[in-house]
């Protein structure tokens, strides 16, 4: 099942609710699934929707509201949509359809302006019905994605002008046959799946967007500490291996007693950062310190592999050297 889906199966069960709302739902249903027929002089209604939970909703809104003469329901494979079966609900020419039509002002495009400045509830209703006929939400587990489409340019701006009203910015883009208003930014689905009353799906999407932000976040704390952890081990290993080369060929006596005890300390501890040898001296030394003298020896090492390779030779190389004779012997 497709996360729009179970989030769709969650918004029809809500309550039919006021009779305000039910009519803001039905034209929302009408305007984005639905088209009006003119056959000879015989009227049609027609929404079509790949949902039959969604179209049983629709079927109840004509039937219970509006006291429509049952509704005829056609199943069609593959009738309009790509994929998935289509329900069409039709209503037949009657005195009360072409009342509805007059009420819901469906052969005026302008009407629809009035729903911004109407109760918010009946917003919200429209907004639902927009989503569960027209809309569409990635899984939060690839991407944040919910959309709604519509054949129509006034009708993609007067969803955006809703959405506008709750405190939404949502962005419409022209697509081959018709438009989509869009939000990209999680926080704003989680507002708009809020908005139309889809709390259950809403928990589900906040869990999600958590552990994805927790997870992200411990990501960058481990590759931080990957990275220093990385630049600590490789810089110690120079520093033993200069060390080793100077008490091989001179001894550590040769040194200062501020080198001396340092590269002691380096070789007994050779995971530990320069901080924390600086603490193991006494007294106490702090790290540019610590840095300063194993820069010294680091050097003196360099130095001497220089003199010792007659001019050639670096500490590394020479130090590589002597341990693949040690291992080869
Ligand atoms: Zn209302």
């Amino acid at each position: 099942m497709t996360y729009a889906l179970q989030a769709k199966n969650e918004l029809v069960r809500h309550n039919l609710g006021n009779n305000c709302c039910r009519r803001a739902e039905l034209t929302a249903f009408i305007h984005l699934g639905g088209n009006l027929q003119l056959s000879g002089r015989k009227l049609s209604l027609n929404v079509v929707t790949s949902h039959a939970a969604v179209a049983r909703r629709v079927f109840s809104l004509f039937r219970q509201t509006f006291k429509l003469a049952v509704p005829e329901v056609l199943v069609r494979k593959k009738f309009r949509l790509r994929k998935n079966n289509a329900y069409l609900v039709r209503i037949n020419d009657s005195p009360k359809l072409r009342e509805l039509v007059e009420q819901l002002g469906l052969l005026h495009e302008d009407k629809t302006t009035a729903l911004q400045a109407g109760d918010r509830c009946c917003r919200r209703s429209y907004l639902r019905a927009a989503f569960l006929i027209a809309g569409s939400l990635s899984n939060p587990e690839n991407s944040y994605h919910l959309e709604i489409y519509t054949d129509y340019l006034h009708q993609a701006e007067e969803l955006a002008a809703l959405m506008l009203a709750f405190g939404l910015t949502p962005k419409t883009i022209k697509r081959k046959n018709g438009f989509l208003v869009y939000l990209k930014e999680s926080d704003q689905i989680g507002v708009f799946l809020n908005i139309i009353g889809a709390h259950t799906t809403l928990f589900g999407f906040e869990n999600i967007r958590i552990l994805k932000s927790m997870r992200n976040r411990i990501n960058r704390l481990v590759n931080f500490e990957t990275a220093n952890v990385n630049k600590t081990v490789e810089a110690a290993l120079k520093q033993m291996e200069a060390i080793q080369y100077l008490c091989r060929l001179r001894g550590l006596a040769s040194l200062t007693p501020p080198l001396r005890s340092l590269a002691e300390l380096r070789l007994a501890h050779p995971e530990a950062s320069l901080q924390e040898l600086g603490e193991m001296m006494s007294p106490p030394l702090g790290k540019s310190g610590v840095n300063h003298r194993m820069r010294k020896l680091v050097k003196t090492a360099a130095a001497l592999a220089h003199k010792e390779s007659g001019g050639q030779d670096s500490v590394r190389r020479g130090a590589n050297h002597k341990t693949k004779g040690k291992q080869q012997g």
